[in-house]
């Protein structure tokens, strides 16, 4: 009960992994007041901007409300149905591989668990991905090489007990605000505490920061292969720890022959930084998007983790690698398996005995024996018309993937598409053959999990509008009329979850991290009041934290230090595109801005699409603050409006990705990145394009 005395209802954020808690209360107008959990590990009773007025962004202005087939409102069976036809038709002429579906970190993890139960078990193919490729694939690549799980070590509590946090290629300030507040609110109660920030771009985050290192963009892993051939030259090397770590010999010989002067920074720079690491047993280093959109984010995933294992600073009270993940439930996506190359629990589809034991679980007459398409191959197959049918759920590739007009061209002549979303309004939405009306946040209810772990309630406040339905409900649907009704007649959120549990705990037996079997007996009150708990479950190491004491998940049980080496981008600046394109996130809005551009106050903060450029560069160029500046790469162009800052280093631009075909046509960013991967992750370079810059 708050002051009103009306009850208010726990739930989670709608937006980035930080996971925060909110309370919610019925205004009585249809609408939802939004607050701050204060029992909530996340937050403690803190939200952002884009958090405070979720509020605001409520309402059915613009929302799906019916199937629509063709253009045409439908039935849900008529739809359904249509849907189940044209993918076991597809299935039937051209195999399992000629479908895929398109899934997002915005999904809740019942939602996911059924989606990829459907594909990997029922269809027989793993072409299922999501767009949490784009956000963390590289750093579930690097903890997998080193660790042999896509475990997060540590917790957001060893922010607050940590002496020397370092935040690499992370606007934390921006992207993860709650996480900031509590770094922020940490050195003012401990001075002492230092932070360094890792960043080409001196953003908001650097307001808090003692030391930043504006490195010439992509030189991350030079800095970190520096920084471990520091820790051996000033003899900081865990000895005792490397009884339980692999490939240090050879990992330091590989990084002693980098080059650090690479990143531009000055020596006495970077001795600065070497020392502060060196010397502060207590360190917790966070990464996020600026390592991971990398052509090498993978390496640069491992050059950071090298350096925690060689101090043994790993999974301790204060101590580790931190990947803060994009969205709200990217972690649930990977604890599903809802990635093209993982199988479900963290299980490994590569492994025989994973495989049929996932199978022999589901009951399923099949299971995907190879990874599926990652991605930026999945809509390269879609537009080469391998993929013969699609649906893609709750995000819009036709914006956001790299080289985004030939994505939203593909999907155009993909012969039958199926969107379920809460609106028609996005540029894949008005592409579909079929278009299904999901409930959204604040009247769903699942399951997510947060960058640290921990698994929270969303809990509907509001009746689900029109004929709109839960995604798990709609792919269930669709499974049972592809010919598998008991094997996906599923009543309710609560008994997906008890199902999901459950499997984890086969993972568990495989000794796999990832087991909450424990929750697999909840009764649905018990799922209806479930409280936030970071798993694993059971038994706590070291409060919630891993490999604290050594125990690792690969065959040897030992860590991994992987030998990396810079490299460059996959695209080189050159006379006709002299400029880096970077790209990111602003404060105050979300992804496509499907919820975020609802809230006046949001869309207050930066109103308009932008390109930061150097003083130097915009004189040079004739571009005026405040012009119209066309952006041209190797594969579109865009038209922003030019922001003079030194917040950029010269040669280098960046702009915000959020601006869509419908909010504004010239300003689609991703239609400017190239298609380049990383190879071992997948995860496309969405920082690395090179550009050329005109006034308009
Ligand atoms: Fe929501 Fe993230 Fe802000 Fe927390 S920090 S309120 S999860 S957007």
């Amino acid at each position: 009960m708050d002051g009103s005395g009306l009850p208010e209802i726990r739930s989670t954020c709608a937006y980035c992994g930080v996971g925060c808690g909110v309370l919610l209360r019925p205004d009585g107008a249809g609408g939802l007041d939004v607050r701050g959990d204060p029992a909530h590990p996340a937050n403690k009773g803190r939200l952002c901007s884009k958090g405070s007025q979720l509020g605001e962004t409520l309402g059915l202005e613009g929302r799906l409300l019916k199937p629509r087939v063709n253009g045409l409102d439908s039935e849900w069976d008529a739809a359904l149905d249509l849907v189940a036809l044209r993918f076991r038709e597809t299935i039937a002429e051209h195999g399992p591989d000629s479908v895929a579906f398109y899934v997002s970190g915005q999904m809740l993890t019942e939602d996911y668990y059924v989606a990829n139960k459907l594909m990997k078990g029922f269809i027989g193919s793993a072409n299922i991905d999501t767009n949490s490729r784009l956000c963390m694939a590289s750093t579930v690549a690097g903890h997998k090489r080193a660790f042999g799980t896509d475990t997060v070590p540590g917790t957001y509590d060893d922010l607050e007990e940590a002496d020397l946090v370092v935040l690499v290629g992370s606007n934390l300030a921006w992207c993860h605000p709650v996480l900031y507040q509590r770094v922020v609110a940490a050195k003012k109660a401990r001075p002492q505490m230092k932070v360094v920030v890792v960043d080409p771009r001196r953003t908001a985050t650097c307001d808090n920061a003692d030391l930043h290192l504006p490195l010439k963009p992509g030189t991350d892993v030079a800095l970190f292969n520096g920084l471990l051939t520091e820790i051996a030259a000033q003899g900081a090397v865990d000895e005792g720890f490397m009884a339980h770590v692999e490939g240090f010999v050879a990992t330091l010989e590989s990084a002693s022959d980098d080059d650090p002067a690479r990143t531009g920074l000055d020596a006495a720079t970077l001795q600065q930084f070497y020392d502060l690491f060196v010397r502060t047993e207590k360190v917790v280093t966070v990464f996020s998007q600026g390592v991971n959109q990398s052509s090498s984010g993978t390496d640069k995933v491992n050059s950071i983790l090298n350096c925690h294992l060689a101090t043994g600073r790993i999974g301790k009270p204060g101590m580790g690698p931190l990947s803060v993940t994009g969205q709200p439930n990217a972690m649930g996506g990977r604890e599903v398996g809802g990635l093209a190359n993982m199988l479900a629990c963290h299980l490994d589809i590569e492994n025989i005995s994973h495989r049929s034991a996932v199978r022999e679980f589901w009951s399923a007459p099949v299971i995907a024996d190879k990874p599926g398409l990652k991605a930026v191959d999945l809509f390269q197959a879609v537009g080469e018309a391998r993929i013969k049918a699609l649906w893609v759920i709750h995000t819009n590739p036709a914006v956001t993937m790299p080289d985004a007009d030939r994505v939203r061209d593909a999907i155009k002549d993909c012969p039958f598409v199926v969107v379920s979303d809460i609106t028609a309004a996005t540029d894949t939405a008005r592409l579909a053959h079929v278009l299904l009306p999901a409930t959204s946040w604040g009247e769903k209810e699942g399951t997510v999990t947060n960058s640290d772990r921990t698994i929270s309630r969303q809990r509907g406040a509001l009746p689900a509008p029109g004929e709109a339905r839960p995604d798990w409900e709609i792919l269930s649907e669709v499974g049972k009329r592809m010919g598998w009704p008991s094997e996906f007649d599923y009543a309710s959120p609560a008994e997906i979850f008890r199902e999901h549990a459950a499997l984890s705990g086969v993972a568990g037996g495989f000794g796999k991290d990832f087991d909450i079997s424990g929750h697999a007996d909840l009764t649905d009150g018990d799922y209806a009041a479930l409280a936030p708990f970071r798993w694993p479950y059971a038994g706590t190491r070291r409060g919630g934290r891993f490999f604290g004491d050594g125990a690792f998940y690969t065959e040897s049980g030992r860590a991994r230090m992987v030998p990396v080496k810079w490299k460059d981008f996959a695209q080189k600046t050159a006379p006709r595109f002299p400029f880096r394109f970077n790209t990111g996130r602003i404060r105050d809005q979300w992804h496509t801005m499907t919820r975020t551009a609802r809230s006046p106050r949001l869309s207050a903060h930066l109103a308009e699409p932008f390109l930061e450029i150097h003083p130097e560069d915009a004189a040079e160029l004739a571009i005026s603050p405040a012009s119209l500046v066309r952006v041209t790469s190797t594969h579109g162009t865009a038209l922003l409006r030019a922001l003079v800052t030194d917040k950029v280093q010269k040669g280098e631009v960046f702009a915000p990705m959020h601006w869509t075909g419908e909010t504004a046509p010239a300003a689609r960013v991703d239609a400017l990145v190239p298609p380049v991967t990383d190879p071992i992750s997948g995860q496309p370079e969405s920082k690395g394009a090179v550009v050329a810059l005109a006034p308009f």
